[in-house]
């Protein structure tokens, strides 16, 4: 999955060593250029490596034309895969896709363009079986331990009766992840926040801006940070910063962020987080 597309992005994944042709899902917040602007071009490399296997595209109202001016202009291009464009509707709270393994889910945002905010959230996960175990007791390699896994019992040719508990950890939570950006302090990005493993949110501003953030409903470092903590994200990204922060300035604010949460994470180019 990829949120959002600035201009450059293609060239970052090649930088980071991602592999294109894996990405399946692309989730725009918002039709300011910083966020979507990369797509041309991700899009026609994706198509001249012969890519097959279909691409999502979700974003706001708009982004449907968009996607359908890039690939018809000047004229129809050969396509060798499928886009499939969700428009979500301004406003729209809730589910956008389920998978045995996660859920997708979107909340509005407060912005000066219709934006959405996202949550991915894995479901739980089985637990580990414990193969060693399983030799011990003489469950034969076979769909016995697929039934056990999926928490059946299991009654062995000598009339033994294994139950999960013998054999299966305890299921593991799944991990969630909330991208906010752009916005002003909104109860959608505390929602999607809430009790992520990973939150990123913008920060745009120090406070000494704060009259700008407001005017440009973007959200100062120490807005996105009380986000953070009031949600109980258990980690926090700052990211989206005004260019007027250089290398020095930046630690300012930094420091202004650290007064709510204090083991926030500056964001920076081709930085990997693990959560
Ligand atoms: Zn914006
Ligand atoms: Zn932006």
């Amino acid at each position: 999955m990829l949120f959002d597309c600035g201009e450059g992005t293609q060239y970052q994944l090649m930088r980071a060593g991602t592999k294109r042709g894996k990405l399946n899902t692309i989730l725009i917040t918002h039709l300011h250029g910083d966020h979507y602007y990369g797509l041309p071009g991700l899009l026609s490399s994706l198509s001249l490596n012969q890519r097959e296997h279909p691409l999502t595209i979700f974003g706001p109202r708009g982004i449907a034309r968009y996607v359908d001016f890039v690939l018809n202009f000047p004229r129809r291009h050969h396509q060798t895969f499928e886009v499939n464009v969700e428009e979500i509707d301004t406003g729209f709270s809730g589910l956008l896709r389920e998978t045995k393994e996660y859920r997708i889910l979107t909340e509005p945002l407060v912005h000066r363009l219709p934006t959405q905010g996202y949550r991915v959230e894995e479901k739980p996960r089985l637990g580990v079986f414990d193969a060693t175990k399983a030799d011990d007791l003489g469950v034969p390699f076979g769909p016995e331990r697929g039934q056990l896994l999926r928490g059946e019992s299991i009654t062995l040719a000598d009339g033994r009766v294994i139950t999960p508990d013998d054999l299966v950890g305890p299921p593991k939570a799944g991990q969630s992840f909330a991208y906010c950006t752009d916005t002003t302090l909104c109860l959608g990005a505390k929602r999607l926040a809430k009790n992520a493993g990973l939150l990123i949110h913008e920060s745009t501003y120090s406070d000494e801006f704060h009259h700008l953030a407001q005017e440009r409903m973007h959200a100062t470092i120490r807005e996105a940070a009380a986000v953070a903590r009031a949600a109980g994200a258990k980690q926090f990204i700052a990211t989206h910063f005004s260019t007027r922060y250089d290398r020095e300035k930046i630690k300012d604010l930094e420091r202004e962020g650290q007064e709510i949460y204090p083991d926030l994470i500056m964001a920076q180019d081709l930085m990997t987080v693990d959560f």
